[in-house]
């Protein structure tokens, strides 16, 4: 009997033929497991690098936010510190250092479906706790919750508008390979737009996002979020695929390429509200970086290793320039009704 091909493609090809067409968010989701769970995807090597790859800077000055957060609530006993899709645990180890210079010492949840990138983090950070998603997390102390990079990859959802109206946009499959089509008519009241225009909302997120600022408001705590996207909900596709660092066709070899959509900070915002939290921003992430101190960062640490001085310049340039990553990457901060104000997005 001849093996069956369980490749992802093969496995999604089989199901659109059983099945029909199948949403955008349903081809992303299957598309995304396989791919972190088979794999590292960060680093030179890998298809892409996040800020907390580029630089320590990133994730103490995470940690710092974080710990004066902290000591203006009273510095609270018990806290715990969750990390949504920690990547190889970079972040969270340079933020639990200097967390724990300022006297902060939490307990560690990660939330993570790749048992890839679970060895990795477990190796900085073994004293951790995974969970396979946010419902599990400790519901008897006050959380700091931190997600870079982590909403992009959730699935998407795409509208798009034809000749006679809205509809969702289905996944279907044919000789070429995957395509996107029309799937059925959307009855809901959308105004009219452009024939092509695509509108993309991403339920999975704002499940995420209103689970937690439940939490938030019952436990006390805040949530960091920094991720690409918009300050605005709008219409527009951003659905991409990356590999090796470049961007490729999102369609094509479901499970082999990153699938990411920029986040919409708008709609998290008001997710976030509903549950009666409190927000402040979305700031470009260079403007928050900047507010925080990472000048000053910069230079101690190229004082304390003047032969990187250089090195230390260019990563710090990455994260906050303008045409890098500072604008397109943003921070949006989610805080508890009687917490303090966070800092850095005055
Ligand atoms: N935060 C890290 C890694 C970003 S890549 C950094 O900045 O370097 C996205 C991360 O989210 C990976 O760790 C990936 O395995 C995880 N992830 C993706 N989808 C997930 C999901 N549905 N549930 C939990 N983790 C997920």
């Amino acid at each position: 009997m001849p093996v069956p091909d369980l490749s992802v493609p093969n496995r999604l090809a089989r199901l659109i033929a059983s099945n029909g067409p199948i949403p955008v968010s349903a081809f992303m989701a299957e598309a995304n497991a396989h791919y972190y769970g088979s794999r590292d995807p960060l680093g030179a090597a890998g298809d892409f690098t996040t800020a907390p790859e580029i630089s320590q800077m990133f994730g103490e000055l995470v940690g710092l936010w974080l710990a004066d957060l902290w000591m203006r609530a009273g510095q609270p006993e018990g806290m715990v510190y969750v990390e949504l899709g920690p990547g190889r645990g970079t972040l969270a180890a340079d933020a639990l250092r200097a967390m724990r210079r300022a006297g902060l010492v939490p307990a560690v949840h990660f939330v993570e479906t790749s048992p890839k990138l679970r060895a990795a983090q477990a190796e900085r950070v073994p004293d951790a706790i995974w969970h396979g998603d946010v419902a599990p997390l400790p519901t008897d102390a006050p959380l700091l919750i931190v997600a870079n990079e982590f909403f992009d990859a959730l699935p998407v959802r795409q509208l798009v508008a034809t000749k006679r109206g809205w509809h969702e946009r289905l996944v279907a499959h044919t000789e070429a390979g995957f395509v996107p089509v029309p799937g059925p008519l959307i009855p809901a009241p959308l105004a009219p737009a452009e024939t092509g225009t695509v509108v993309e909302t991403s339920p999975a997120s704002l499940g995420i996002v209103r689970a937690l600022s439940q939490r938030l408001a019952a436990q006390g705590g805040a949530a960091l979020i920094v991720d690409y996207g918009h300050v605005r909900s709008g219409t527009g596709e951003t659905l991409q695929a990356v590999s090796g660092h470049a961007f490729a066709d999102p369609w094509q070899e479901p499970g082999s390429r990153d699938l990411t959509a920029h986040v919409d900070f708008e709609a998290l915002a008001r997710a976030a509200s509903g549950e009666g939290v409190q927000v402040s921003g979305p700031r470009a992430q260079g403007e928050w970086l900047n507010a925080m101190g990472i000048e000053q960062r910069a230079a101690a640490l190229a004082s304390a290793a003047p032969e990187r001085a250089d090195e230390i310049d260019a990563a710090r340039a990455r994260l906050v320039t303008p045409d890098q990553m500072g604008n397109l990457f943003k921070a949006l901060a989610l805080f508890a009704p009687r917490w303090p104000a966070p800092e850095g997005f005055a």
